[in-house]
């Protein structure tokens, strides 16, 4: 019988042992995580720190147990150490009883995800500072409070976990100060759009402090008391790592899986890797981006789950193709909503992309009717062609998800002025009659008219 090693039992991993399961009974999948639970949803995480949702229990999509019951060999508790590509198999170490073994393979997918960003600062590991990743990341911060009763919270970064940690530290009734080193939270935004962002931590009580290094921590017997800053000292009884994240990569490149220049692993439309029967995906793989076309490293769970079914569909013997990304994304702080996708000004510049922008402000359902929320939509087209190239959305609610419709157009390659006129669903409860995506899209268009590019 054909064997399946999978290493990592969380989004990636479960969809392609689950998926290669389904469509080939016959195979025999063993999967491995080192951790203690199985498809558990992360995304979920600072809801669980805020006490929105009850119980961890809650972000478990599926059991090692249910895994079980539908054919895989579940190994919980152990972690891969190493990678024999030459012998087809893996050295794995059981955590509990110390003892390693050895697994052979005929496929493997290393799915392996991704590490909070910790700088070597100094002080960074005395006690009280975290990241948040996993369950027991979040019931540590949990029980830190819970049991320490920490009055004052630094999050380090400003990006969408340090936003959303923020707020859960707030409503478990901490004071926050978040620390960013760029001029706007939210690297992902423009920096014009990134200030409204920064309006909307501060109007929830945050002390934001922007283009502001942290350089290390203080602590007094061995817990930290402050985050030292080059805006000074803020006093921490708790800090929140929230620097991004680094894909997990060291088994891999040490196996001699190639890694790509994005930093993280290099695969091909399968998901396979350069190494014959090695397959690889969610955070520590690498995509293609659609307009760029350069290989991006972008850590979601809606990548890792598709990429994970697109290998167990394969392994089984079929022919499925992870399409690429247009780095679409979505959080929400307070009440504000911020959503983005395809390229901010700074990438498709960085692209080579010549660009126009164009920035409209208006609400999410017609402007009379009650519950309409302020919103801001700003599209950047290509100059010569007008193609829709990347859009961000801050506003109240309901305007987040008006982001699909837009990276569908980045998606699509539609241009701004095509956008404009396309056949969006109104009524006023719902929308208003000119959707605000629309008319930046056609301010991006005018633009685009007004000043042609002489080529
Ligand atoms: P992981 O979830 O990291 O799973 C990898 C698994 O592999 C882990 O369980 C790990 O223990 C195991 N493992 C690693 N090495 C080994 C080894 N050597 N041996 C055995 N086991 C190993 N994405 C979104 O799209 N939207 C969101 O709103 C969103 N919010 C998020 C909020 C937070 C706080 C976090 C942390 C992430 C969020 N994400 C979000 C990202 C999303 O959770 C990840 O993209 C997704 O979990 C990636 O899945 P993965 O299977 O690739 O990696």
């Amino acid at each position: 019988m054909a064997r399946l090693v999978v290493i990592g039992g969380d989004a990636a991993g479960a969809s392609a042992a689950g998926r290669a399961k389904r469509l080939d009974p016959d195979l025999d999948v063993v999967m491995f995580e080192r951790g203690g639970h199985t498809s558990y949803a992360a995304c979920g995480l600072p809801y669980l720190v805020a006490e929105t949702v009850d119980d961890a229990q809650d972000l478990i999509a599926r059991t090692p147990t249910e895994h079980r019951a539908a054919g895989l060999d579940v190994r919980m508790g152990h972690e891969v150490v190493g990678i024999d590509l030459e012998a087809r198999r893996v050295e794995v170490r059981d955590l509990a009883s110390d003892r390693t073994i050895t697994e052979g393979f005929d496929d493997l997918v290393i799915a392996t995800g991704a590490s909070p960003i910790r700088p070597p600062l100094e002080g960074i590991d005395c006690s009280g500072i975290l990241g948040i990743r996993s369950i027991p990341d979040a019931d540590a911060i949990d029980a830190i409070i819970d049991d320490r009763h920490p009055e004052r919270a630094v999050v380090v970064g400003g990006g969408y976990i340090g936003l959303e940690m923020a707020e859960a530290l707030l409503e478990r009734g901490l004071t926050v100060t978040m620390v960013e080193m760029q001029d706007a939270p939210m690297a992902t935004l423009d920096a014009d759009m990134g200030a409204r962002v920064a309006d909307a931590i501060r109007s929830l009580g945050v002390d934001l402090r922007l283009g502001t290094g942290v350089e290390g921590f203080e602590a007094a017997d061995g817990w930290v008391t402050a985050v030292a800053t080059g805006d000074g000292e803020l006093p921490a009884d708790l800090a929140v790592m929230g620097l991004g994240m680094r894909p997990n990569v060291a088994l891999a490149a040490d196996a001699g899986v190639p890694i790509g220049p994005s930093g993280a692993i290099a695969t091909d439309a399968r998901m396979a890797t350069r190494v014959e029967g090695v397959w690889a995906a969610g955070d520590c793989v690498e995509s293609l981006h659609r307009v760029s076309h350069r290989p991006v490293s972008i850590a979601l769970g809606t990548h890792a789950n598709k990429q994970g079914r697109v290998v167990g569909t394969n392994v089984a013997g079929g022919a499925a193709r992870f399409p690429g990304v247009v780095g679409t994304a979505i959080t929400r702080v307070g009440a504000t909503e911020i959503a983005r996708t395809g390229l901010n000004e700074t990438e498709a510049a960085a692209a080579g992309f010549a660009t126009v922008s164009a920035l409209a402000e208006g609400h999410t359902r017609a402007f009379y009717y009650p519950g309409a929320e302020e919103l801001a939509v700003k599209v950047v087209a290509e100059r010569s062609t007008g193609r829709i190239l990347g859009a961000q959305i801050v506003g109240g609610p309901e305007a987040g998800k008006r982001i699909d419709v837009l990276a569908l157009a980045v998606w699509t390659g539609m241009g701004a002025e095509e956008f404009s006129m396309s056949d969006l669903s109104y009524a006023p409860p719902v929308a208003p009659v000119w959707e605000t995506s629309m008319i930046a899209a056609r301010l991006a268009a005018k633009a685009v008219a007004a000043d042609p590019v002489q080529d």
